[in-house]
């Protein structure tokens, strides 16, 4: 779904302004994913050289490949990694590691989003209910349960 109010548009115009009225702050005052979106966005906007959505995409996919290769590095020790309890073996310099290319990921993800007025924050809920209509009508992938 293509937000009605895009956050940024291509050709470096701005961001537009305001928090839309959904887009409320969390209980505790944290920030929430509209306005990461738009931070992302006025950063891009001020610091970054304008990318197309295949390079966007590309590197999306790259960092991903540094994510999975990481991920092997560490199979490749503990064998665990790969087992639901595998995540106890990760050390606090792993998580580290992993949550900057996560961060490389999402970043990326959402500067495409930006630029062609997609609310991340609203596929992410379109989504889980996709996903959760699946399990409901019986679809388990290796992640649902049972
Ligand atoms: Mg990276």
């Amino acid at each position: 779904m293509v937000c009605a109010k895009p956050v940024y548009r291509a050709g470096k115009e701005g961001v537009t302004g305001g928090r839309p009225p959904w887009a409320a702050r969390g209980a505790r005052g944290e920030e929430l994913v509209w306005e990461m979106q738009e931070r992302i966005a006025r950063f891009d906007t001020e610091r970054f050289r304008t990318l197309g959505p295949g390079y966007l995409a590309l590197s999306v996919a790259g960092e991903a490949g540094e994510l999975a290769n990481f991920m092997k590095k560490l199979w490749r020790k503990d064998p665990a990694i790969a087992r639901p309890d595998g995540f106890a073996p990760v050390t606090q310099e792993d998580r580290a590691q992993i949550g900057d290319e996560i961060a490389d990921i999402v970043m990326l993800c959402v500067v495409l989003a930006n630029h062609l007025g997609i609310d991340v924050e609203v596929e992410l809920a379109r989504k889980l209910e996709v996903i959760d209509d699946r399990l409901q009508t019986g679809y388990f992938g290796a992640e649902g349960r049972t």
